[in-house]
């Protein structure tokens, strides 16, 4: 629905009986303590090839957000809520997938319906992981405001873990922030869109089980997909930072061919236009709900997230939260024609 037109009044009865509801799965962990104006400041000065100032201090404040909610694997109920709110307030539905497995693994799938002359095309699959390691500690995050990096605030301690949720809520936000600039973006007249299915997947660190426990249980989910692009890790894997900062992981031989090529060679095109450095790697691959996606969803390219570092020393910077949203809205409204033969 456009935003500026006026809701009906069984859609406001409808979001006054739902209030309580919201209100109640909203959750109220407390933000870490770090230096809003700062993080403001550094959203302020980023370069961005399609994100307004206002945007990009959404971004940043989002990421802020996603990453106080604690959620390690098998404890994703808090952050898939949040993830459900902020996609159905885009217009996404959910796709139920609730099982009668007790043990079944939190997942959250939603689907935005295609725009125009899109909207019978094969869809894109968006993918993120909810949980972060369950050692992380995000209470501890802390912000730099000469590098416009978030941090740990116990990186120089060898001695401790400095996880603190990086990986994968900064993937989280690419994709959720993506879809939002796209989704506010000439509401009247928006650009013809394929449909896309967001599965956001819990217990990836132990084992990518959200994602298996989909391909296993849900097999319908993964009909009717074209393409699938994860944003996650590698984590052990060093670029020529900051010359590099995105990085595509794909396999030698799937880089020469469709859908790959195509995907690499709009990376390029974008890379160029924003002037930001970008790499290919084979690092990484295997190592993602990705691997445990069907075939046929053509899961063999992935970005790499925003985080630098590894398991430790997570280090996130304002700059590239933004690159990778640049980046992501330019593959969700060119991947058909880049990828068609
Ligand atoms: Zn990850």
């Amino acid at each position: 629905m456009p935003l500026q037109s006026t809701p009906r009044p069984a859609a406001v009865m409808t979001a006054l009986l739902l209030l309580p509801l919201v209100m109640a799965s909203t959750p109220a962990f407390a933000l870490p303590t770090i230096d809003s104006n700062a993080v403001h400041h550094a959203a302020i000065q980023a370069r961005s090839v399609h994100l307004d100032a206002p945007a990009r201090v959404r971004l940043a404040d989002s990421f802020h957000a996603l990453v106080s909610i604690p959620g390690g694997s098998r404890a994703e109920h808090a952050i898939r809520d949040e993830c459900r709110l902020r996609l159905a307030a885009l217009g996404a539905r959910d796709i139920p997938i609730a099982d009668s497995l007790s043990n079944a693994p939190v997942n959250l799938a939603m689907r935005l319906d295609g725009i125009g002359a899109l909207s019978n095309h094969p869809a894109l699959l968006l993918n993120a992981h909810l949980d972060t390691l369950v050692v992380s500690t995000p209470q501890h995050l802390a912000f730099d405001p000469a590098t416009g990096d978030f941090f740990h605030d116990l990186e120089a301690e060898r001695s401790e873990i400095s996880s603190f949720g990086g990986d994968d809520r900064s993937g989280l936000v690419v994709v959720l922030e993506a879809l939002r600039h796209l989704h506010l973006r000439k509401p009247s007249h928006p650009a013809p869109r394929t449909p896309i299915l967001v599965l956001l997947t819990g217990s990836e660190e132990i084992g990518l089980v959200g994602a298996k426990h989909l391909a296993r249980h849900h097999p319908r989910l993964f009909e009717g997909i074209g393409l699938s692009i994860t944003i996650d890790g590698p984590l052990d894997y060093e670029t020529a930072y900051p010359s590099e900062r995105l990085v595509a992981v794909v396999s030698e031989s799937d880089a020469q061919h469709q859908p790959y090529a195509g995907i690499l060679r709009l990376l390029a095109a974008h890379a160029s236009a924003a002037k930001v450095g970008w790499s290919r790697s084979e690092v990484g691959l295997g190592k993602g709900d990705f691997a445990a996606f069907p075939a046929h969803v053509r899961p063999g390219l992935h970005f790499r997230s925003p985080v630098r570092g590894w398991h430790r020393r997570e280090r996130v910077q304002v700059q590239d939260l933004v690159h990778h949203v640049d980046l992501l809205i330019d593959v969700i409204q060119r991947w058909p024609e880049a990828t068609a033969r």
